[in-house]
């Protein structure tokens, strides 16, 4: 196997900024991942990869290699995300890619241009000749707009296979092998009421009042599913009632009222159960008169992560870590990533990446050299091995 020339990658990679466009005053400058997509198609193209690029948002491409048979016995996906979040008020240059004791700092060195550059330099050292010979397909998707709210997965699924084998979402997991994590549920309620003057309240039937008897039953009803769907990896499902908009002035009764609240579902969780629960709740109040119609909507799904923690990739993955020096262990994360995207495509979807998920959005942010190295060597001897 080659030698690892993944830190001078990730250096090159820290010196594009791709700052997400709305987290900076300066998006002209250092917005948008244009310049990571131009470098990662032509590091790929070099590694005899079809390059695809799907234009999500203006001047925001996905980029989708391809390498491989075109009827593989086995689809690998590989995919990072290619933006960052912002700089502002960031102890260290952001693009400069400084290393200093074994350490590597700038935006996005730990999320996640770091798990990139180990796994764009582990394809690099492989013999990708050989994984075709063996009826292996590669897909690598750099992906846009992630840190708003997985944008660029969603956006190129239609592009992928529809059935995937293996996927590995490139994100800090400190190399762990992340085989279960959170979804997400965001759902809005839209109650009605009836509008009134303020000196006659009686005759009205105010919305405000409405939703806060349903946050009311909402936190006990949480509380109960909390108990219940404890998970071994992941923890309690847990939620935030994050929005309510309602209300014209103090002198009339408010007719409408709006809440928005976020859902973190666990494996072993089916949040259409938990639609159903709330849906109950609403009609009950319907029935009780404290509104006169109360609807509910979902308008985000992120599935939970669901992989075995005895699945073949895990033990692989697992394997090939502790071959590269790395104390690698199955394990779970409550935050959710494009992973929740491409798990309901996929046999095995698992979350890997070196650096750590506290440095990701931090005022310093640095990634160990020898582990982005020693994950390169897991990822190059995971993939060659097959
Ligand atoms: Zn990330």
């Amino acid at each position: 196997m080659k030698k690892s020339d993944a830190v001078a990658l990730l250096r090159r990679l820290v010196s594009l900024p791709s700052v997400e466009p709305t987290q900076t005053d300066r998006p002209g400058e250092i917005g948008g991942e244009a310049r990571m997509a131009d470098f990662f198609a032509g590091y790929m193209e070099n590694l005899g990869f079809d390059i695809e690029r799907q234009e999500v948002l203006p001047g925001r491409c996905n980029v989708i290699a391809r390498r491989g048979p075109a009827d593989p016995e086995r689809t690998w996906l590989l995919e990072s995300h290619m933006d960052t979040v912002g700089i502002d008020g960031m102890l260290h240059d952001p693009f400069a890619g400084e290393v200093r004791d074994g350490r590597l700092y700038g935006r996005g060195a730990a999320d996640c241009k770091g798990a990139m550059a180990a796994a764009m330099d582990a394809l690099a050292r492989i013999d990708l000749d050989a994984v075709a010979a063996r009826g292996d397909a590669i897909l690598y998707v750099g992906a846009m707009g992630e840190e708003t709210g997985n944008n660029g997965a969603r956006a190129v699924l239609p592009l992928l296979p529809e059935r995937i084998s293996r996927t590995i979402v490139l994100e800090p997991t400190e190399a762990q092998v992340v085989h279960a994590s959170k979804g997400i549920a965001a759902l809005e309620i839209d109650f009605t009421g009836r509008s009134a003057h303020g000196s006659n309240p009686e005759v009205g039937l105010n919305a405000i009042y409405a939703a806060m008897e349903f946050v009311a039953r909402l936190k006990a009803y949480a509380a109960a599913e909390a108990a219940a769907h404890r998970h071994p990896l992941v923890g309690a499902p847990s939620m935030n009632v994050g929005v309510i908009r309602a209300g014209i002035a103090p002198n009339v009764v408010p007719p409408a009222c709006h809440l928005e609240l976020d859902w973190r579902v666990v494996p072993g969780e089916d949040i259409e159960d938990v639609k159903t629960a709330l849906r109950g709740i609403l009609a009950d109040m319907v029935r009780e008169g404290l509104c006169l119609d109360a609807a509910l909507e979902q308008t985000q799904q992120n599935c939970p992560l669901v992989t075995p923690g005895d699945s073949p990739l895990v033990r692989e993955l697992v394997a090939a870590c502790r071959a590269s020096g790395l104390d690698s262990a199955p394990g779970g994360v409550r935050w959710c990533c494009d992973g929740s995207v491409f798990c309901p495509r996929s046999d095995e979807t698992v979350v890997f990446g070196p650096g750590s998920i506290k440095q990701g959005h931090a005022t310093v942010e640095y990634i160990a050299t020898a582990e982005l190295e020693a994950a390169s060597d897991a990822l190059a001897r995971l993939l060659a091995g097959g």
